[in-house]
């Protein structure tokens, strides 16, 4: 099946910038993709766009076979939650703890601001941490549960922000840049850790990434992105035959 369908997808920004050309695509629901290309190539727009974070300017966008090109409200909260989502940066709540941040993956979306007073453990009964505690056991730093998100290292916040991820049960994981600001080895964990939650819950997955050598090594798939458009769609192997 189909778990994103993008149709002639544009986007151009108020500036006036086309991020994006007519890009169509098809992500199935086996898929592991990466999207390479260089910095500025429309990467981040279109995954911005698939998230529905941004609104294309024209073209077509389903997910799961439902279309989410221009819902709003109520419904677009719902589509994102159906999308995890995974940044360069990790966008942890700094002075809440590991376990707290994971929560927060569960919170509603449309609930209120997390303020400093509320601990987020009053809103969430036992078995909604212990699930928490489960995503955090997916990503293996369980015993990291009680820091603070500030006083773990990048390649730590950044497993918090993937757990906290699977911690909204999303049908589809888009992760933009997530190993970006991580060293080579955080880098290798956190690939390790996407391929696995794709093999072991089957989750179709989407990652941008401009190490070339980390897409070969965990794109089944590989998109190629150059200047908004779409120029290469095959295996690692298609791409040493082509460059
Ligand atoms: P990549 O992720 O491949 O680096 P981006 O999607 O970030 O590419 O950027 C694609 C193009 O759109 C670039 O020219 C970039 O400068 C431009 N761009 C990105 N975001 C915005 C924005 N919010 N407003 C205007 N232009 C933008
Ligand atoms: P409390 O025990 O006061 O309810 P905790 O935050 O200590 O609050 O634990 C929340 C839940 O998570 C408990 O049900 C506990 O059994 C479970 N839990 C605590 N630590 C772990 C762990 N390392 N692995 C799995 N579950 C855990």
């Amino acid at each position: 099946a189909q778990a994103i369908q993008a149709t002639k997808l544009c986007k151009v920004y108020p500036n006036g910038t086309q991020a994006l050309k007519d890009v169509s695509l098809t992500i199935n629901d086996n898929d592991f993709v990466v999207v390479i290309g260089l910095s500025g190539a429309g990467k981040s727009t279109m995954l911005r766009c698939l998230n529905r974070l941004i609104r294309p300017t024209s073209g077509q966008l389903s997910l799961f076979g439902e279309e989410i090109t221009t819902v709003n409200g109520t419904k677009l909260k719902q589509v994102r939650r159906r999308v995890g989502m995974i940044f360069q940066q990790f966008n942890l709540v700094r002075r809440l703890t590991v376990l707290e941040n994971v929560l927060v993956g569960r919170l509603r979306f449309n609930a209120g601001p997390i303020n400093r007073g509320l601990s987020i453990f009053r809103i969430f009964p036992k078995h909604e941490r212990e699930f928490a505690f489960e995503c955090l056991k997916q990503v293996g730093i369980a015993d990291l549960a009680y820091r603070r998100a500030d006083a773990l290292s990048g390649g730590q916040q950044q497993r918090v922000a993937i757990a906290r991820s699977l911690a909204q049960e999303p049908e589809v994981f888009l992760a933009d840049e997530p190993i970006a600001s991580l060293d080579p080895r955080s880098s290798e964990t956190v690939m390790q850790i996407l391929s696995q939650i794709h093999e072991e819950k089957g989750i179709p997955v989407l990652v941008n990434l401009h190490h070339i050598d980390f897409a070969q090594r965990y794109g089944k798939r590989i998109l190629g992105m150059s200047k908004g458009e779409l120029i290469f769609d095959g295996t690692s192997r298609d791409l040493d035959t082509t460059t």
